[in-house]
């Protein structure tokens, strides 16, 4: 601060007359408001503490990073507000110290620190500046990346021990028919031998649909868009399951709404999507239940709705829907529920489970319209 204005209107103080002390006061009161507006846009939070660690400066980011209620703190211990910090030691040893630490009032947040210590001409210590800058959401992000990398590389590893598993599941089952086939010639095939096989073919075929899924659900998807008509798509859908429908005596309803615009989607991928939906009604309905299909758009997005009376999702299981593996049947992978989101996320779009157990399930996609539907202008 030296050759500041202060320093030069203290050197000529005894020769100030009263009028012009003023004027002085005035124009030393701007300097130090234009520093402080200045200290104020900062974004790093600025602190100055005197030797006792008492409080003489704080700009409003450092007031927002460590939750300063009002002006009454200064004069106040840091320690009130860092805790943290061993500033006996702190204190005492003067040194330049960095660190970074976390607090959690007023907010979760991770800063890094900045001590310094501030001396005067003869190099004593006076007070010590702290200057506080958040890294909470830098923090966050490369957490984030970190994270997305780990499943990348899991998913990668995980994919290549499926696709791995295929061949000897492929071998197994080719032998166990063989084995299967000399047993009868060898007339063995007693109804406890018969039951074994029964188990045995049931598992390997239990096995395969979920490497199949589980490959399915990784797969990169490249998606191929085509407008198309989603009525016609999930007609085709409806096609390949209705035997399974008819065959539980399910009652379907469809309610297709009328000239929906054609939308940009990767047909095959949002067949699956359909599919895994149906399927899981169905499977979800008793003998003589109901599965509603209904369609239609709004402005920007294309509605969707699978509706049944069947079992229902009890509210704690509601939740683990979106952890793969998640399923309550004997004989299920877990896994449709996981493809069906990633591949709606992939179309940009939405999916909404609602479901009351006991009473039925609703599932609602909404997928976005790529081409919204333009509006003349009529003048
Ligand atoms: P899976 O069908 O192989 O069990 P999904 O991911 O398709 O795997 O579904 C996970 C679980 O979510 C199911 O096991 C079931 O408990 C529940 N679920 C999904 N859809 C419905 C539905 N329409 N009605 C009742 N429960 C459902
Ligand atoms: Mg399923």
């Amino acid at each position: 601060m030296k050759n500041s204005f202060l320093d030069k209107l203290l050197h000529r103080m005894d020769r100030v007359g009263s009028d012009d002390l003023q004027i002085y006061l005035q124009r030393l009161a701007k300097e130090k408001g234009f520093l402080e507006t200045i200290f104020n846009t900062l974004q790093e939070g600025i602190l100055v503490i005197d030797q006792k660690g008492k409080i003489l400066y704080f700009n409003s980011s450092a007031q927002n990073l460590i939750g300063i209620p009002n002006e009454k703190a200064l004069d106040e211990p840091i320690a009130k507000y860092l805790r943290d910090f061993d500033w006996k030691t702190i204190l005492a040893d003067g040194k330049v110290l960095t660190r970074d630490i976390e607090v959690s009032y007023p907010e979760e947040r991770f800063l890094s620190s900045y001590i310094v210590p501030l001396t005067d001409d003869h190099h004593m210590i006076h007070a010590y500046a702290l200057i506080l800058h958040d890294l909470t959401r830098y923090r966050e992000k490369t957490l984030e990346t970190i994270e997305s990398e780990k499943i990348n590389a899991l998913t990668v590893l995980a994919a290549g021990v499926a696709h791995e598993l295929g061949n000897p599941l492929n071998s197994l089952n080719i032998h166990f028919q063989l084995l299967e086939r000399e047993l009868r010639k060898k007339g063995g095939d007693s109804p406890d031998i018969q039951e074994h096989i029964r188990v045995v073919r049931g598992e390997i075929e239990r096995l395969d649909s979920i490497i199949h899924q589980f490959l399915q659900a990784l797969r990169p998807a490249t998606l191929e868009r085509q407008p198309a008509s989603i009525n016609e798509v999930i007609q085709e859908s409806l096609m390949v399951l209705k035997p399974e429908i008819d065959d539980r005596d399910i009652l379907l309803e469809t309610d297709y709404g009328i000239d929906l615009p054609p939308i940009q989607i990767d047909r095959n991928r949002m067949k699956q999507v359909f599919y895994n939906l149906i399927k899981n009604a169905i499977q979800a309905t008793r003998k003589g239940g109901i599965l509603k299909i209904a369609t239609g758009a709004n402005d920007t997005h294309l509605l969707i709705a699978f509706i049944d009376n069947g079992v229902g999702i009890p509210a704690e299981n509601i939740t683990r829907l979106s952890e793969p593996f998640f399923t309550t049947k004997p004989l299920g992978s877990g896994l449709g529920l996981l493809i069906v989101r990633r591949i709606i996320r992939e179309h940009g779009g939405e999916l909404q489970i609602d479901s009351q157990e006991g009473i039925g399930t609703t599932v609602r996609l909404l997928l976005p319209l790529t081409e919204k539907r333009v509006r003349m202008l009529t003048r």
